[in-house]
């Protein structure tokens, strides 16, 4: 029912031409960050993915509606104050392989800049991070069902793709909140249960960054080294996720890395004093958001890009379901 309101809504903005008419009326000063992160030529994915199909169509969107310009370039100009109208940034979180095969031929098709934010330890030893390895060995089990020993035991469903992306989202979130010890035991007995998926690499590798760098079209970030729950980590480890990964990404490809996006996007007062003193310029949360110049340059918000038709994307992008989520009209949509 969500999904059908915020369809409807869309469409009537979108067909009717009131978006075209006030995106011709916009004065500028919006910094609209797109975070993407996988680009998949076809299926399903119960990871955060959007097909290779309304992909191209959205850049070619945006292409002919925005002024797509760096990230770089968006954050100095939200510095001066100075966005020119219809400013967007387009970003991607992790590093999966498919951005360079996927998603990289359809940016320099239209020629579009893009920073990429990499949990470098991860590219650096081909693993997957938690919720990644969650997310792969559901999707590829055969089993209907899974059970847990916490909460007094619980069985979960899994005899669809739909029941399995329920599942996957809601034991995610709920290990977000959790020691990190307790997520350890639960993420065995998933595993455990439905064996490690064999699938090769999802991840990138240097050689495929690399090559996108020498593009000219990419820009890089760091996403820790790890992809940890930030908010659990001590001192130390903190401060090895935020320096160490920047490190490895400037060591690999000579590239500056001046920004941060959270993992999970999880973070407090805490994690984000840690990024200050690794000289990080910025930082990137999710939020569903564009920003205006009073948003704190260390919780910029970004506006997470899903699988939906162009009209959906086209609100998205222009800030309506941003402004439709703070009224509850929805929520997650
Ligand atoms: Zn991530």
């Amino acid at each position: 029912m969500r999904k059908w309101v915020k369809r409807f809504i869309c469409a009537l903005l979108y067909f009717s031409g009131w978006i075209n008419l006030s995106l011709r009326r916009e004065k500028g000063g919006v910094l609209r960050i797109l975070v993407y992160h996988r680009i998949i030529p076809e299926g399903k994915s119960i990871s955060p993915a959007v097909s290779r199909k309304n992909f191209l169509k959205q850049l070619e969107y945006l292409k002919k509606h925005y002024r797509v310009i760096s990230l770089d370039e968006g954050i100095r100009r939200f510095k001066e104050k100075n966005l020119p109208p219809r400013t967007v940034c387009i970003t991607f979180d992790d590093g999966y392989r498919d951005v360079f095969t996927e998603a990289f031929p359809c940016l320099k098709k239209f020629n579009l800049p893009f920073t990429l934010f990499l949990s470098s330890g991860l590219i650096e030893e081909g693993k997957l991070s938690w919720t990644e390895k969650i997310n792969q060995a559901v999707e590829n089990t055969t089993l209907s069902f899974l059970k847990l020993s916490w909460k007094g035991g619980i069985s979960y469903p899994l005899r669809s793709f739909q029941e399995k992306k329920i599942f996957c989202e809601k034991i995610e979130e709920e290990l977000l909140q959790v020691s990190p010890s307790l997520r350890e035991k639960i993420m065995e007995e998933i595993l455990s249960q439905t064996g490690e998926s064999k699938s090769p690499s999802l991840m990138l590798n240097w050689d495929e960054i690399k090559k996108m760098w020498e593009s000219g079209l990419l820009g890089l970030g760091s996403h820790s080294l790890t992809h940890p729950v930030m908010i659990y980590l001590s001192e130390e480890e903190l401060k090895k996720e935020v320096v160490l990964s920047k490190k490895l990404i400037q060591e690999k490809i000579s590239a500056p890395v001046k920004g941060f996006s959270y993992p999970s996007a999880t973070f407090d007062e805490r994690v984000i004093e840690k990024i200050k003193e690794a000289d990080y310029e910025y930082a990137l949360d999710v939020g569903g958001q564009i920003n205006k110049y009073d948003q704190d340059l260390y919780q910029l918000k970004r506006i997470h890009i899903e699988d939906e038709p162009l009209y959906v994307f086209a609100c998205e992008v222009k800030g309506i379901l941003s402004f439709l989520r703070r009224k509850i009209v929805f929520k997650n949509p």
